[in-house]
């Protein structure tokens, strides 16, 4: 009796002793548990001791010297289902599901190491000595296991000071970090080398939520409702942790979610081995690490967000001015493509229009889109509105080709006048996914912001080519030439002006009737058009007389103009009449006054008739003395 207490005495000593260097040296539970196991072999002669640390209803054994590791957490065995006789009593028979472990198989006693109605700190096996029996089974034997108790309570508190230290340490330095930038990439970046460096061992993965209007170049995955695992979905869903048996991959996840204030952004998975169980103060810590990197991804989206706005809202508001500036169509596309190339980058951007039911490419677009390739995406459009004025938004068109294709990103956005679509604008990125969910938004404004403009400017040039074109014959009307020379005489070097009278044409009215006549007319602008081209302009100078004006051309070049209209024009009449004409021509050392290019024309026209019709004459500078 006397003994058992001299020893009890001896181990309290000891155990006094090691909780002292505990609270200075002792890095781990391990090394106070080789102290104990020498303690137990100078005084109870034991030569074969385990402790197995209890875990989350798993007790891992603690290696001598080691800390846990994962290879020591992954030989752990469930919390054995013990009679309740181990409860009251601390020291019991080692039961055969820890015996029939290879390990524990010399193992004869277990001790329990518990306060009361809280989870034991685990539970010593021992091969059991004479000396053990006897004293484990006096009153010092309970002495013993109370003390035991009490210092592995205070040495696990200890030990988890410190560990809570070192963490709060990582954590605090982290989300200094945060507090700093507002650059999401250096973020994410130590969000992943944190968890990392307190898993080394495990596979860490970030999955994040699919609304990143960012290029990145962090390894991160996209969080897929469709493909992602239920445990994962639930956990983002839900905001709270999930713990995965992932029988299929052979391993154990753990899910976080990335939280803020506002939302859910993603998951930090950690993917360890299938026996590994993740202590409550590791789960503790990957949740505060989310927890805090949830907060600086809010704040850090918030303050890009907002500036995105007011850039946003500048180039509406810098668009919608200088539109309304009352420019031309052309050059207000123009302006358009340019915004759009400046806020998404795209690699083609196209404006078509509707001109009787069939959309023309304008000007505004880049060449692609007059290519067989181009075309392909202008039909997809084309097609698309047929039935909807809703945008189009197209992530990957390659999943819709049939053929190879090389622009992928794609966004269309309807032009509308009146709630009917009037035109499109495309754009496309060769990357698939390249346009976020918000550029598409801005785009939806910036063309919707442009559409009255553009309709407005359509409009415009509409009525003021209804006033510039005589209605019947199609050739502009007579101001519009007037303004139109009046300019060249200006600006250009040469030019010709050719007036033009058809012969006898009072017989044809006279003979067919005024709607024959009518038609003939028809004709006879018709060829004009088609003599000149783009070179000039032809315009109806008023009844049955017509007028063509092209600048920039020597003398004889109009002459064979004058020629060729003369000689054509009998050719292409039904029925059949020639015309007289009047030409004039002038260059840089003989520019006419405005007045007088009609006047000598007039009197050369003059001069065709009296000389015989179907001829022209030209006007001689030479001969004038007031020109
Ligand atoms: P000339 O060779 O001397 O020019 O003989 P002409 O018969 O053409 O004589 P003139 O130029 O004096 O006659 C012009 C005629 O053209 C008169 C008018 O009936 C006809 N005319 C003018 N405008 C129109 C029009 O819009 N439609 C039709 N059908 N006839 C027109
Ligand atoms: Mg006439
Ligand atoms: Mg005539």
């Amino acid at each position: 009796m006397t003994d058992h207490l001299q020893t009890l005495k001896y181990i309290k000593s000891d155990v006094l002793s090691l909780w002292v260097s505990s609270n200075e040296e002792l890095a781990s539970f391990s090394e106070y548990f080789l102290l104990l196991k020498q303690c137990l072999k100078k005084h109870l002669n034991i030569s074969n001791a385990i402790f197995l640390s209890y875990e989350e209803n798993h007790l891992a054994p603690v290696e001598e010297a080691t800390a846990i590791t994962i290879e020591t957490r992954q030989k752990s065995v469930p919390w054995p289902m013990i009679e309740p006789s181990f409860y009251q009593q601390k020291v019991v028979g080692i039961p055969s599901i820890l015996n029939e472990n290879e390990s524990y198989k010399d193992m004869t006693d277990m001790v329990l190491f518990q306060i009361e109605n809280k989870d034991p700190f685990g539970i010593l096996l021992v091969e059991a000595t004479d000396l053990w029996t006897d004293f484990i089974h006096s009153d010092a034997g309970e002495s013993f296991v109370e003390i035991i108790t009490k210092t592995i309570k205070m040495i696990n508190e200890n030990l988890e000071v410190k560990l809570n230290e070192d963490q709060y340490r990582k954590l605090y330095n982290m989300t200094d970090l945060f507090h700093s930038t507002m650059d999401i990439d250096l973020i994410l970046e130590n969000v992943l080398k944190n968890i990392k460096d307190n898993f080394p061992e495990f596979n860490v993965e970030l999955i994040l939520s699919n609304d990143q209007d960012r290029h990145t170049t962090i390894d991160i995955k996209l969080f897929d409702y469709l493909s992602e695992r239920p445990a994962t979905i639930e956990a983002f869903v839900s905001g709270e942790l999930t713990i995965e048996l992932a029988n299929d991959l052979n391993c154990r996840l753990l899910n976080v979610p990335i939280k803020g204030r506002q939302a859910i952004y993603g998951i930090l998975q950690v993917n360890a081995p299938m026996t590994y169980i993740f202590s409550s103060s590791e789960k503790d810590f990957v949740c505060m690490l989310a927890q805090a990197s949830g907060n600086a991804l809010e704040n850090a989206k918030l303050y890009h967000q907002s500036h995105r706005l007011v850039r946003d809202l500048q180039l509406i508001n810098e668009t919608s001015h200088r539109l309304n500036m009352r420019i031309d169509i052309s050059e207000m596309l123009l302006f358009l493509q340019k915004q759009l190339m400046k806020s998404f980058q795209p690699m083609e951007v196209c404006f078509a229009f509707k001109n009787k039911n069939k959309f023309e490419i304008t000007g505004a677009s880049t060449s692609f889109f007059k290519t067989d390739e181009g075309s392909v995406y202008v039909k997809h459009v084309e097609q698309h509105f047929e039935n909807t004025i809703d945008p189009l938004f197209i992530a990957d068109f390659s999943r819709l080709a049939s053929n190879d294709i090389e622009y992928r990103s794609v966004m269309a956005i309807p032009i509308l006048m009146e709630e009917t679509i009037n035109g499109f604008s495309i754009v496309l990125h060769k990357e698939p996914y390249f346009f976020s969910f918000d550029s598409f938004k801005l785009m939806q404004s910036l063309i919707h912001h442009s559409s009255l403009a553009i309709a407005n400017s359509i409009l415009r040039d509409q009525l003021q080519e209804m006033v510039d074109r005589d209605h019947l014959t199609k050739l502009f009307a007579r101001n519009y030439l007037d303004r139109y020379v009046e300019k060249s005489l200006d600006k250009d070097d040469s030019g010709m002006f050719l007036l033009i009278d058809i012969d006898n044409f009072k017989r044809v009215n006279d003979t067919y009737g005024h709607q024959i006549g009518d038609r003939v007319l028809v004709q006879i602008a018709k060829q004009l058009r088609k003599t000149v081209g783009s070179k000039g302009i032809c315009a109806r100078w008023g009844g049955e007389e017509m007028s063509i004006y092209v600048p920039n051309i020597d003398e004889n070049e109009a002459i064979q103009l004058a020629t060729d209209i003369v000689e054509v024009i009998p050719m292409e009449t039904d029925p059949q009449v020639t015309i007289s004409a009047g030409l004039i021509t002038w260059n840089q050392k003989y520019r006419p006054a405005f007045q007088s290019v009609f006047l000598h024309a007039d009197n050369a026209l003059y001069e065709a008739k009296n000389s015989g019709k179907n001829q022209f004459c030209m006007h001689d500078h030479t001969l004038q003395t007031n020109s």
